[in-house]
């Protein structure tokens, strides 16, 4: 490339972020598994990232995000989410979607807190579909992610989108379940909010639940690459520093 002033950089070639190298690796996953890859807004209405996703106004849930507002009622997406209805109503029934993006949240930012960072939402939607069949392809996706078999836990999780829900923890990958400060001392990390999608998003997203149903789960494309990479510093990936960057080229 050459510079603002015409001269050459040195002719050196730029890489993938190594986020969008696991984005990338995981968008093959899922497109071999039959999903569509979709993407919506990252300015978002209130109605996608909170209403019709079962958070209505006077939950409590509303607190558990810390949400960059915009004027007019609009804001800066808090999790992938929204993108389930819109690819619902845009795709309907049977579906099987994935969409990584960024999200938003006024967060502290620490070793392992931002406030931008990069998830990945995905939904299947059918007949009679059973945690059976999400726990299928929460497997094989893991054991892609890590080429080998990770170990697992799943708690029950509280999100208003799911009924029932899952908090599915893996074993932290760079202290090895000893505890470290990615892993907050306990050597898990929770890895992917899932479950079965809650009726009432299905109707928000123009499907009947009396004849389908689904699954749904969310995964921290940012700590995805952290444990893939070794990386114990999640300000790294968005610091601009070539001296990180250039280490996944
Ligand atoms: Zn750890």
């Amino acid at each position: 490339m050459d510079g603002p002033d015409g001269a050459s950089a040195g002719g050196e070639a730029g890489a993938l972020h190594p986020v969008t190298q696991v984005q990338r690796y995981l968008e093959e996953v899922f497109t071999s598994m039959g999903f569509a890859v979709l993407s919506g807004p990252e300015v978002e209405t209130e109605w996608h990232n909170f209403d019709a996703l079962n958070i209505p106004p006077t939950h409590p849930a509303r607190d558990m995000q810390d949400t960059f507002w915009l004027e007019q009622g609009n804001l800066l997406r808090t999790h992938t989410s929204p993108v389930q209805v819109r690819g619902m109503k845009r795709l309907g029934a049977p579906l099987r979607m994935i969409a990584p993006g960024r999200v938003f949240r006024n967060e502290e930012v620490d070793p392992s807190h931002e406030h931008t960072f990069y998830q990945l939402e995905g939904m299947m939607v059918d007949r009679e579909v059973s945690i059976a069949h999400m726990l299928y392809f929460m497997q094989t996706l893991l054991r892609e992610i890590f080429q080998r078999e990770v170990t697992v836990r799943l708690r029950p999780g509280y999100f208003p989108f799911v009924e029932p829900g899952f908090e599915l923890d893996i074993q932290c990958s760079l202290c090895g379940g000893a505890g470290c400060a990615v892993c907050k001392q306990t050597g898990w990390v929770e890895l992917l909010p899932c479950g079965l999608v809650h009726p009432n998003v299905l109707r928000a997203g123009g499907i009947d639940p009396a004849e389908w149903n689904g699954f749904a789960f969310g995964l921290g494309l940012t700590r995805l690459a952290m444990m893939r990479y070794g990386i114990d510093d999640i300000r790294l990936l968005q610091s601009g520093d070539l001296r990180f960057l250039n280490q996944f080229r």
